[in-house]
């Protein structure tokens, strides 16, 4: 039995009431929750151990880094990267997807050349490369997307030439909630010998995984998305490539000697963590997926399935109700319109009755564009919602719905 009453116990935001209602929140896909665990690191963090990293020899400092490094190695282990110097500690999967397309670009990437992304990306997976692509004079290719949410693959295996120098993909998107069939797709990618960056952002808090199985060059992620602080986040990248790239941003850390003609570079994986570290996070960070591993992935995945399921299937039964994205295999998010309606006043009374959900476009605006719509309302769920909630919500939804 998954112990939904002790987990919800963890997590002391989820006793508050919104507008004198209990708080039902339905919008972990934004952002998670934090369990106590979690902010007491903060505070031991501030409170005892509070110094800066790398740099000194005095006791604090000591273990500070001990506890940042230790981070370091809980986040390989977490998704079973062979290395924890293959590690790159970054403020968010933003950050970490900027990151890449800089140092990738300045390196790989010329005139002519083209990498592929999917039209179902992701802003933070479509911007850095625009940007990326418009310096070099470089091109996009884009995966499409079927009505049902899922991505056209049979395209997608045409898409590839001999000037496609990178793909990057979530592996769940934050929108349509659709699981991408990202073994296959690496595997499509490396065929051409392509190296693979796999947007994590929305699979890492559902789903196991395993960077070695999945054979990926990169993998991204944001702590916040997982029940860590936000600010952390992470670029786990194969040693090779890592090694091949340059460097983002320069200055303390990421150097082994300056002098005022030259600087030589320091190791993985200092050579990308320029400046002092968000070190007090980090290690927040490793706290948080020792209690994500406490509970143990394969539950959550196993809990948040049953939810996501008993939600599709009473919000099916909502006349007036569209879900928008039907992809069989999905996880963490539902996005729906409702006939009549804006999102945007449906979330607005769901909150008066406590409920948070997300409205808008979910920073994917062309999967609007595709669809033709202004924006969904998409629920999204975390290792503490329960059953309860998901008939709560319908219930609530139901009668919303039925108001417009
Ligand atoms: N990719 C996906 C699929 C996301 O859902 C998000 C966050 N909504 C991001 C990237 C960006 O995450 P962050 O804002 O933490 O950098």
């Amino acid at each position: 039995m998954y112990p939904i009453e002790a987990i919800r116990k963890d997590f002391p935001i989820l006793t508050q009431r919104i507008h004198s209602n209990p708080l039902v929140y339905l919008d972990s896909a934004a952002t998670t929750q934090k369990p106590q665990c979690v902010i007491d690191a903060l505070v031991d963090s501030y409170s005892r151990t509070n110094s800066n990293i790398h740099r000194g020899i005095h006791s604090l400092s000591q273990i500070s880094t001990d506890l940042y490094e230790q981070a370091r190695e809980r986040v390989r282990a977490f998704i079973n990267a062979p290395q924890s110097k293959e590690v790159i500690f970054t403020k968010s999967v933003t950050e970490s997807l900027n990151l890449l397309a800089c140092s990738f670009g300045e390196a790989y990437v010329g005139e002519g050349d083209e990498i592929i992304l999917s039209a179902m990306e992701h802003h933070s997976n479509l911007v850095p490369w625009q940007m990326m692509c418009e310096r070099k004079k470089a091109t996009i290719r884009f995966v499409p997307l079927f009505e049902s949410g899922e991505l056209d693959i049979e395209t997608y295996k045409t898409l590839f030439s001999k000037r496609t120098k990178l793909v990057s993909i979530a592996h769940v998107s934050n929108s349509l909630g659709t699981v991408n069939p990202i073994k296959e797709i690496i595997e499509i990618a490396h065929a051409h010998k392509v190296p693979v960056c796999v947007d994590g952002a929305q699979s890492v808090q559902h789903t196991p995984i395993d960077v070695q199985a999945l054979d990926c060059d990169f993998f991204a992620f944001s702590g916040h998305k997982i029940y860590a602080p936000t600010g952390i986040g992470v670029l786990w990248g194969k040693e090779q490539w890592l090694n091949a790239l340059p460097p983002y941003q320069g200055g303390g850390g990421m150097i082994k000697t300056v002098s005022l003609a030259h600087t030589e570079y320091n190791v993985l994986p200092f050579k990308f963590e320029a400046g002092t570290p968000n070190y007090v996070d980090a290690h927040a960070l490793g706290v948080a997926l020792e209690y994500v591993q406490s509970i143990g992935i394969q539950e959550i995945e196993k809990h948040e399935h049953t939810l996501i399921t008993h939600a599709t299937k009473r919000m099916q039964h909502i006349e007036g109700l569209h879900i928008i994205g039907n992809a069989p295999n999905k996880a963490g998010a539902i996005s729906f319109t409702v006939h009549g309606a804006h999102p945007a006043d449906i979330g607005m009374i769901l909150d008066k009755k406590g409920i948070a959900i997300r409205t808008g476009t979910h920073c994917t605006e062309p999967i609007m564009q595709f669809y033709n719509i202004p924006a969904t309302a998409r629920v999204s769920f975390g290792l503490y919602n329960s059953m309860e909630e998901i008939d709560f919500f319908a219930d609530t939804l139901q009668k919303v719905v039925h108001m417009f």
